[in-house]
């Protein structure tokens, strides 16, 4: 059971939040979209993140990582053969876009 940490109050619901999250140093960083559990007070409207939150932003960095480390074969043959048109993005960015869109299909 999830209580209000301001008021302690029980009726506490959740709402889908999607986060951005720069990750990286500068200027390597990227933005990591993901969607955290955000817990919201009935009584005193208090919004606050828990574990669930903390969870769902380190799978957000886990698969990022994966990805970084383990791209898609075809992702990265399309990103070393249109590099010369990508100059601005790195393929991290293209990685982190194509993961969104691969969401997107998913989802819709
Ligand atoms: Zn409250």
């Amino acid at each position: 059971m999830i209580t209000c940490p301001a008021c302690d109050c029980a009726n506490v619901y959740t709402v889908e939040d999607i986060t951005h999250l720069q990750y990286g140093p500068h200027p390597d960083s990227v933005i990591l979209v993901f969607i955290r559990p955000l817990r919201v007070c009935a009584r005193c409207r208090l919004n606050f993140t828990d574990e669930a939150g903390e969870r769902a932003q380190e799978n957000a960095v886990k698969r990022y990582r994966t990805l970084l480390y383990s791209p898609p074969p075809d992702i990265r043959a399309w990103y070393e053969k249109n590099a010369h048109m990508l100059e601005h993005l790195s393929l991290f960015d293209v990685l982190t876009a194509w993961e969104e869109q691969r969401k997107r299909s998913i989802t819709t």
